[in-house]
């Protein structure tokens, strides 16, 4: 028998490779770019017709090629780049594999001229489907021109594939961009179809960047800038207040190369957390220089996603100096911050300039005495003790009462006190983690110091999931601790939530609800001891709400019932204002099971360890 087993001839070789690197007409431009870059050229220009259908012309004034060098190029592996394997691990050019021009060659017909300085004339070439059809001399300037045109003329699948002209040519403009803002020394035009879509002189960064967005972009950059012995990072995020319903301005670059990052993405929108509005995307131009060792660009055929060997490390310095930055052009006072719909401060607040807390220290501060405190009004905030009281009132919010049972430590059973400003312990040089004083910030957040550096706890969410945990443990064995009231609250039911009502009695009854029904209306007599009076009414509309419009599966009601008490008792007033309440807190959200994460995924708890600490100190 025969060998069945025989190399596939080169043009079929290259076609296949093509169909790695060349995915549609901006891919040639991304590679026809870069061979010009890694060419020492200063001035490139793209001219495009079709959206590269048609034509994809780039012309360079790098160094050009010789005779020999014009027709080796378009052979698959011939690469100047590379001549060792080492040589892959210390990458300071964009091209290395050798495969872009042979690809290129082998689906469309490719007209070069090229020269270098040391020759008298250039060299024309003609390629079709890998081949060469006529090599002659000519007379042109040092540097490159490639023209490629009927691209993918005999790979028809991958012509008809191709999306509408716009969209075609929005993927060329991407990966012009991409190089346009990563090479601001260059200059460069791009044109499609006789007209100019860019003009970009060599410019400083911050030139080259508002050049591309536009002429009011210069106001909204704030710049960072972070030296460190792993990364130096620099670049420009845009002010929150501008980003935009999209995420186009995200722009990663390592070595002058462009890369997109899930995770390092994720650390940027983390450091914006809080500043951006719902639906918004932070703007970001970030170039990170890294020892070419320390990451891997072969990971990925075309080259935009990259491995880094430190990238937990990157990860914190893009977190810590995005929000130094940030703090730093005073951004966060001005913004307001995304709340939470189910913990929205009251209505008459939201007219009011959020300024960031400071910390005060109360040298006078008794924590044994409790009166005349709440009066002190706060100059920092505007807030005082009548307009903040004023505000929850209209709110409803007035009502106290006090509850026996064990959640009292937790809410407020004294009038409602400004949450920022008051409060706060006195710092104690000589406290160990052991009996450390913690303090509540925003009337939200626990801060608290930690074994590995400080811990910030979402006070809210933190109940949510003691109580969640709590019941969810006992209620099917012992009926969860409820409370009689006084006078029967009276709600009128739909007919779609009365039939809800008597479906899911026996079970709401274990959990601490009871009432009666009088034709539509239900006066409902206990609640749940966890949720406080003005929280009933609520919790009953998180009730039908949870099991009413959802279609949820028979075993998924209790636990929907109890995240929805759950939720509603995370709504009470907040007492934490000493470091007892605030300590008695954290305990109990220790021994639950789940202390990172709210029953509904929210993260509960934040770290800041020292060394990120250490790091914001220089
Ligand atoms: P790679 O960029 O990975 O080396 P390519 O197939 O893109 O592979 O290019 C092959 C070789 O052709 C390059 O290594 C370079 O020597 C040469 N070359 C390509 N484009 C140009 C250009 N615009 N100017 C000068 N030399 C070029
Ligand atoms: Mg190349």
């Amino acid at each position: 028998m025969s060998n069945l087993i025989k190399l596939l001839p080169d043009n079929i070789a290259n076609q296949i490779a093509a169909g790695e690197v060349i995915q549609r007409p901006a891919s040639v431009v991304k590679e026809l770019l870069e061979n010009a870059i890694d060419a020492g050229a200063t001035v490139i220009d793209v001219n495009i017709k079709d959206s590269g259908k048609t034509l994809i012309q780039v012309v360079d004034n790098g160094k050009g090629m010789n005779a020999a060098d014009a027709i080796l190029c378009f052979k698959r592996h011939a690469t100047s780049k590379v001549r060792t394997a080492d040589d892959l691990f210390s990458l300071t050019t964009k091209g290395f594999r050798g495969e872009a021009l042979a690809s290129i060659a082998a689906i469309s017909h490719i007209q070069m001229k090229t020269k270098t300085s040391e020759e008298e004339v250039g060299q024309s070439i003609l390629m079709e489907g890998s081949e060469l059809k006529k090599q002659e001399e000519v007379v042109c300037p040092v540097g490159t021109s490639f023209e490629i045109k009927n691209l993918f003329y005999n790979v028809p699948a991958r012509r008809n594939f191709l999306k509408k002209e716009s969209t075609e040519f929005k993927h060329i403009q991407d990966e012009f961009e991409r190089i346009a803002f990563a090479h601001p020394e260059l200059g460069l035009t791009l044109t499609h179809n006789g007209s100019e879509i860019y003009n970009l002189p060599s410019a400083v960064l911050r030139k080259r960047i508002v050049n591309i967005l536009g002429g009011t972009a210069n106001d909204k950059l704030v710049p960072i800038d972070e030296e460190t012995d792993i990364v130096s990072l620099k670049g420009f995020v845009i002010k929150p207040e501008h980003a935009r319903k999209t995420r186009g301005d995200q722009f990663f670059f390592v070595n002058d190369r462009y890369f997109k990052s899930t995770y390092f993405n994720h650390s940027v929108t983390k450091a914006f957390d809080g500043l951006l509005k719902q639906g918004t995307y932070p703007g970001y131009f970030l170039y990170m220089d890294v020892d070419p060792h320390k990451i891997d660009v072969n990971v990925h055929p075309t080259k935009t996603e990259i491995k880094f060997e430190e990238e937990k490390f990157i990860y914190s310095i893009l977190l810590s100096s995005i929000r130094q930055a940030l703090g730093k052009y005073n951004i966060a006072p001005t913004l307001e911050f995304e709340q939470e719909t189910s913990f929205n401060i009251p209505h008459a607040m939201k007219s009011q300039t959020p300024v960031e807390p400071s910390i005060q220290v109360d040298t006078e501060f008794n924590p044994f005495q409790t009166q005349g405190r709440s009066n002190r009004s706060s100059s920092a905030t505007g807030r005082t003790k009548e307009n903040l009281t004023a505000a929850i009132s209209n709110e409803g919010f007035g009502v106290n009462k006090a509850t026996s049972s064990e959640w009292e430590n937790f809410y407020s059973i004294e009038e409602e006190k400004p949450a920022i400003e008051e409060n706060y312990p006195p710092i104690d040089l000589d406290d160990s983690v052991g009996n450390a004083s913690s303090f509540l910030v925003k009337g939200s957040y626990i801060i608290t110091p930690s074994k590995s550096g400080l811990m910030m706890i979402h006070a809210r969410r933190a109940i949510e999931q003691i109580v969640y945990s709590k019941i969810h443990k006992s209620f099917i064995v012992n009926p969860i601790e409820s409370q009689k009231l006084l006078f029967p609250l009276e709600r009128e039911l739909s007919k779609h939530e009365i039939t809800l009502w008597l479906e899911n009695k026996t079970i709401l009854n274990q959990l601490g609800y009871s009432g009666e029904l009088e034709g539509a209306i239900l006066k409902v007599n206990a609640v749940p001891s966890v949720i406080q009076e003005e929280a009933i009414s609520n919790s009953l509309d998180e009730i039908f709400e949870s099991i009413g419009y959802k279609d949820i599966d028979r075993g998924e009601i209790a636990h929907t019932l109890v995240l929805a008490i759950a939720k509603s008792a995370a709504m009470k007033k907040l007492n934490l204002a000493n470091n007892e309440s605030i300590q008695a807190l954290i305990d109990q959200l220790f021994q639950c099971d789940n202390h990172a994460y709210s029953p509904r995924n929210k993260k509960i708890i934040e770290t800041i360890t020292l060394d990120e600490i250490q790091h914001k100190f220089g």
